[in-house]
Order: structure tokens, then sequence, then C-alpha cells
């Protein structure tokens, strides 16, 4: 099995190589990971919200540090990996204040005068299959909850990121979580698939790509044994002539630029009635090529590179092929150099049906514009995508906004805001953006057994 190697993307210098676990390690860590849990599952919730608020400590006391492994090994620049590490410990903080309440007993009167009960009991080992954009977040967003819920969690991380797995694993350990309630697993896609035919793993939650998506829910499927997906995106951001524009398009740049643009709930798709297209267009234009592209770890940096240079090809690729079928570049639209994970800021216009940058998901940062007629139209194009994850529109007539929230097809909308997840906010997707909601009371509640107690 070939190395798994850690690479820095703003110079392609490989920083550490690390082997893969043979089968006999596997098979050691998942004896670990059940014989904790049976032991795990029985201490007091109040007990184990104790180390998941000591988590959060530790990620805020080792702040930099974690932010620089970020950095270093996916190439987002250094104020957003900061700003990372902080979400992880508010999120550790959250389901240290609420697990209690959101797991308590849910009291049910029936109508014969009898009582019953449903509690929410853990399901044992959960593997987390994650990704490389926010190596640290998307851990944390499984994790809290998760492991708060008295499993016990095992991370297959993204190949690129490994640092930060094992940084990730020792958070809990420092935090006095006992051995074997987060293990990360350094392995490839195939010993993943094998973990989910193994009885002690008992589900699985995958953010990603819908081709993984479908590699891990088919083989859970195939097992009997719950998934959760949260997969890519094209999110609609839907400008209308009553709204602020001068806010929306300093926003819609912040909505598609974060992370550089290799975000699910990035904004991806335009959508802006036609009185107001140029106005928007040429506000955006002016607010993206103000932003200064540099050295992630330098905090004048705005931009910095993709995490690795196949990505970059391959949004160049949709670019190409969308230019071909008639889209129109308004911004950027370079090739990327070879082997380079370096990438121009591109708006795209004109774009025509069925070419990748209308229906594909375009994760990186490349603009795609829509001019519309009204409201309806702005909807009917926003649906127009495999996807369903969020959408944020833009009105000054709320009123207005919150009818059209409900016209969407969506796991969630924002009005007059940048699409975001925080921890009290349900999050997830419909149609080929996954299933299930992380974070919130939701988010707790799927890896949990809802046991029903009928009391007579
Ligand atoms: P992948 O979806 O391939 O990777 C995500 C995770 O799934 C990684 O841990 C990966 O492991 C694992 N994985 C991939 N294929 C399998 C499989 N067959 N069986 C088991 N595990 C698997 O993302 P990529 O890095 O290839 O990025 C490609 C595209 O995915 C992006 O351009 C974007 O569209 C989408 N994506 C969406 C994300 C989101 O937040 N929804 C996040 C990242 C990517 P390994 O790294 O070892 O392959």
């Amino acid at each position: 099995m070939s190395k798994i190697q850690s690479i820095n993307p703003w110079n392609g210098k490989v920083i550490k190589e690390f082997a893969p676990l043979s089968p006999g390690e596997i098979e050691t860590k998942l004896e670990l990971s059940e014989s904790t849990f049976q032991s795990w599952k029985r201490i007091p919730v109040s007990e184990r919200a104790s180390l998941i608020k000591r988590a959060g400590e530790i990620l805020r006391k080792n702040k930099e540090e974690y932010a620089r492994l970020i950095t270093l090994e996916m190439g987002k620049i250094i104020r957003e990996s900061r700003a990372e590490v902080e979400k992880c410990a508010w999120a550790c903080d959250y389901y240290a204040e609420h697990a209690e309440e959101f797991l308590s007993p849910e009291r049910i009167k029936l109508p014969d005068g009898k009582k019953a009960k449903i509690i929410h009991q853990p399901l044992g080992a959960i593997l987390a299959v994650m990704p490389w954009n926010f190596p640290f977040w998307q851990v944390f967003r499984f994790a809290a909850p998760t492991l708060t819920a008295g499993n016990v969690g095992i991370l297959k991380h993204a190949s690129n990121v490994p640092q930060c797995a094992l940084a990730i694993e020792s958070i809990f350990r420092e935090a006095g979580f006992p051995e074997g309630v987060f293990q990360s697993f350094l392995i490839d896609s195939k010993a993943t698939l094998s973990l989910l035919e193994d009885d002690r793993v008992k589900a699985v939650s995958l953010t990603g790509s819908e081709k993984a998506g479908a590699a891990v829910s088919g083989s859970a499927g195939k097992n009997i044994k719950k998934s959760l997906l949260e997969l890519g995106g094209s999110d609609p951001f839907i400008v209308l002539a009553d709204a602020d524009i001068p806010l929306a398009a300093e926003t819609a740049v912040k909505a598609r630029m974060v992370n550089f643009g290799q975000s699910c709930i990035a904004a991806k798709r335009f959508i802006i009635e036609e009185s107001v297209y140029e106005e928007f267009l040429k506000l955006f234009t002016e607010n993206i090529i103000q932003l200064k592209s540099g050295d992630p770890m330098e905090e004048s940096s705005d931009y910095a590179c993709m995490a690795r240079p196949d990505l970059a090809s391959e949004l160049y690729e949709q670019i190409e092929k969308s230019v071909e079928l008639g889209a129109k570049i308004h911004l950027g639209g370079q090739k990327p150099i070879k082997g380079s994970a370096e990438f121009i800021p591109t708006i795209l216009s004109d774009i025509p049906e069925g070419s990748p940058a209308y229906s594909e998901e375009l994760f990186g940062p490349v603009a795609t514009f829509f001019k519309v007629k009204n409201a309806t139209e702005a909807i009917r194009i926003a649906n127009a995508t495999e996807f369903g994850l969020a959408a944020s529109i833009w009105t000054s007539d709320l009123k207005k906004g919150e009818t059209l929230a409900g016209e969407i097809e969506s796991g969630a909308v924002f009005l007059n805001a940048m699409v975001a997840s925080q921890p009290a906010l349900p999050f997830g997707g419909i149609k080929k953006s996954g299933f299930g909601r992380e974070l919130g009371r939701q988010g707790i509640l799927e890896f949990v057994n809802a046991k029903t107690v009928y009391l007579g």
C-alpha cells in the first residue's frame, strides 16, 4: 500500500509520510474501540460533557499550532485556519452545555392514560469519513455531539491531511477522554469500506463528494447500517432588485471566496434580477479584484491556493468545457500551471444549460452569473440543480423573502446573509447534497437509538 503523504500545496513540498495501518493494527484499534464503548456508554452525560468542554479549551490554548497545521496541509489562509479552530471550540462548548438536555428522555402520555418514554442511547463505534476542506471543523462537527452522546468515533480522514487527523486524536487524549473513544485510522478507501463490513462499526457519517458518498453509503446499506451524507452543493445566491446591492455584493464575494471557494455551502451561482444585474456584477468584480493573493501563512494574504493541484486542474476543465459550450469569461479563466495548486479567481456569465458550470458543483473560486427577469425565474434557476444544500436570498421585503425561502429546494435558506454553519443550526441537504443533519439537537440525535420504553 502506498504511503499517505502530507504535502504543502503552496510549494508542493512533501512534509511527512505515514505508512497506512496494517490489517493487524486495524484489528487492535477496532478491539479497543469496542471495549472502550462498553465503559464509555455508562459514563453520565454530564461527565462526557465536561470532557468535550475540556477539548474546546485545548483547541483554544493551542489555536496557533493547529491553525498552522491546517494551513500547511491544505493551503487555506492562516486567518481562516484560526477561525476554524475557534469554531471547533464553539461546537465543543455548545454540546457541553446542551447535550444533557438534548438527550434527556421524552415522555409520552398515551390515549388510554398509560405512559411511555423515549430514551436516547448510543450505538457504538461510528465511522467518520471526512474531507480536507475544513480538516478540523468537519471532524469536530461530527465528534462533539457523537462522542458526548456516548458513542466512540473512528476517523478516516482525507489522505492529504494526516497530520491534522493525528493532532485531533491527541486533543481528545489530552482532554482526558479514555483511550479508544476517538481514534484516527490512517487508511485508504478500500480499508474504509472493509470497516463497514465489520460488526463492531455501527454507522457512518461522510462529508465529501457524491462519488465517495455513494460508495460509502452503498456499503453501509448493504450491511444494514445507517449513513449520514453531507455532500456537495451548488448554492444559489439570489439578489432581487429591492435588495441592499452594495452589501449583497460585498457579502457575495465573501460567500464565494471563503476557503478559496472550497466549501460545500459557498455561494456558487449568483442569480440576479435584471434591473440590478450590471450594478451587482460591477461591484462584485471590483470587490474580488481587490483581494490579495500570497503565501497562506502571511497575515496579509486574502487567498493562496487550492488544496491539491489535481483539484485546480479539474476545476479548470469545468471552465474550459463550459466556455466551449458558450459561457463567457468575465474575469480570470486562465489555465493553472501544471502541477500547481494556484488558481485565478474567475467569473463566468451567459452560462448555457447543459454545461458543467450550469449543473455541476464548482469547488473553487469560480462564480457563475445568471440574469433573471423576476423572482419566479430566480427560483426556477435556483432549483435547476441536482444539489439541495443551502441558498441565500437578498430582498428588503422580508415577507417575500420568507415565501421564496419556502420555494427553494434545499436544507437551509439564509435571508440577507451568507450561508454559514453554526453549532445551534441543523445542517445538511436534500437531493444529491445528501441526507441527515449535523449540529443542533438533530445532530446529536442522528447516532443514538431512540428507544421506546412502555411504562404501563
Ligand atoms: P472525496 O469525496 O473523494 O473525499 C472525501 C473523503 O472520502 C476522504 O476521506 C476520502 O479519502 C474518502 N473517500 C473517497 N472515496 C472513497 C471511497 N470510495 N470509499 C471510502 N472513502 C472514500 O473528495 P476529493 O478530495 O476527491 O474532492 C473531490 C470533490 O469532492 C471536490 O472537488 C468537491 O466537489 C467534493 N468535496 C466536497 C466536500 C464537502 O464539503 N461536501 C469536501 C471535499 C470535497 P481519500 O482522501 O483517502 O480519498
